[in-house]
């Protein structure tokens, strides 16, 4: 019997914020909530950043506080140990999307290499996180999911792509950590997919080291899921899969709308939730044969997760299933589930300030005001805050 999970016991997802944090992130949820305030802030950050404007010191105390670790493996140290205090690991993600030169790649696998030697050496951090547009250029990504056939420069070009991911797979299967492998644009993801598949293939002996994300919110990604176990079992090796709603609908619309193609997205937000309730329900009907990590903000998946689990007669802190959130957001299911003894696992972004841009904009668009509505983050926060000032606390 799982412990009664209680999402709205904000006293246990602050209890590691003291008032003065708290009152902070009021200040930049209500600022965020803001839609057009975070319009003009997104541009005039870009900006900023790209005329080379001396802004990273402003951004880094303000949304890169709230939502990152920090700029060096150094100073993200004091932001696992907590939360590990609280039982909850870290994804540690080195924050670097979309580079174009292979100097770029380059520098972007010898930081997960840093990431993964510092993992070995801590035991808080059990997964580190990457995206292929940091380690392959993104034309080439498009032009190998395309179907069309790659000229043989292009293919050598991939190769090298490939052993660089390999050599970073190799590493995080020599320490036993595991690594999430981001799911970006469905026009690049099918080269993405071919090489999770394949570092599965090599590095997923027994054991969830190669994790490869599935976007929900894709028509085609329930077939995929099935396609993955199947592809798994046929090459005898465990499943690792993480499980998103998805985080690129407006792109990917609008691209099918420019392009004249059908959406790949579900039509409605109901067809999203009910694929992703199946594939979780797929996953753990499938355990053993696949680890599964539940990476949402949605409390009714996470209570789902305890349900579907409960019914199944599996422990909560089962090691094949792990829920994921990202640091800043959703506390009170992060640290709500870890309290009841779920596997919690939170992404934290580190590196440059303005590495992390693309991330930050996402971020606070993800926290505006929808139809006028208070964002669910500051709910949350202005819900404790009034607690501790009833309770004297
Ligand atoms: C740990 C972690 C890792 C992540 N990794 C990735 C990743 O690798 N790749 C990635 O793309 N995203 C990733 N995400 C982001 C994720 O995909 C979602 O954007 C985000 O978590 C919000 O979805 P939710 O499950 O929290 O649920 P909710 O907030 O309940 O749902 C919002 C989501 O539903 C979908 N949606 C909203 N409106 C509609 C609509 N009208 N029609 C159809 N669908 C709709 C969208 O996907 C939207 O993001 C990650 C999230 C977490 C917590």
């Amino acid at each position: 019997m799982t412990k009664t999970l209680d999402f709205s016991d904000t006293k246990i997802a602050f209890a590691d914020k003291t008032d003065s944090e708290l009152r902070w992130s009021n200040l930049l949820f209500s600022l965020m909530n803001n839609a057009w305030l975070v319009r003009l802030g997104s541009r005039l950050a870009n900006w900023a950043l790209r005329v080379n404007l001396p802004v990273e010191g402003l951004v880094k105390k303000t949304i890169y506080k709230q939502f990152c670790g920090g700029e060096t493996i150094d100073e993200v140290r004091s932001v696992i140990h907590k939360l590990g205090r609280s039982g909850i690991k870290t994804i540690l993600d080195y924050g670097v999307e979309a580079k174009e030169t292979e100097e770029d790649f380059e520098r972007t696998a010898h930081y997960l290499a840093q990431t993964l030697e510092f993992a070995r050496e801590d035991e808080d951090i059990h997964i580190i996180s990457t995206k292929f547009s940091g380690l392959f250029r993104f034309g080439l990504l498009v032009k190998a999911s395309s179907g069309e056939a790659l000229t043989p420069e292009e293919q050598a070009e991939f190769e090298r792509g490939v052993k660089r991911v390999d050599r970073i797979c190799r590493a995080a299967s020599e320490s036993g950590i595991g690594i999430h492998i981001d799911a970006e644009q469905s026009w690049i993801q099918a080269a993405v997919d071919e090489v999770a598949w394949e570092m599965s293939r090599r590095y997923n002996q027994g054991r969830p080291i190669v994790i490869n994300a599935v976007q929900l919110y894709r028509k085609d990604r329930l077939q995929f899921l099935k396609d993955s176990l199947s592809h798994a079992r046929q090459h005898k090796y465990l499943c690792a899969v993480k499980l998103v709603r998805g985080a690129y609908m407006e792109k990917e619309r609008a691209r099918a709308a420019e392009m004249g193609y059908p959406s790949p997205i579900h039509d409605t937000l109901e067809d999203t939730h009910r694929a992703y309730n199946e594939g979780l329900a797929f996953c753990l009907d499938n355990l053993g044969e696949i680890y599964v990590c539940n990476a949402t903000h949605n409390e009714e998946s996470c209570r789902l997760q305890a349900e579907l689990m409960e019914a199944r007669g599996l422990d909560p802190g089962h090691h094949l299933v792990a829920t994921a959130q990202l640091y800043g957001m959703s506390d009170n299911l992060s640290y709500n589930m870890a309290n009841a003894g779920f596997n919690v696992e939170k992404y934290l972004p580190y590196g440059p300030v303005r590495e992390v841009v693309p991330y930050l904009i996402r971020r606070t668009q993800e926290n505006t005001s929808v139809g006028g509505q208070m964002s669910r983050e500051l709910k949350l926060i202005r819900k404790e805050l009034i607690r501790r000032r009833r309770e004297g606390a």
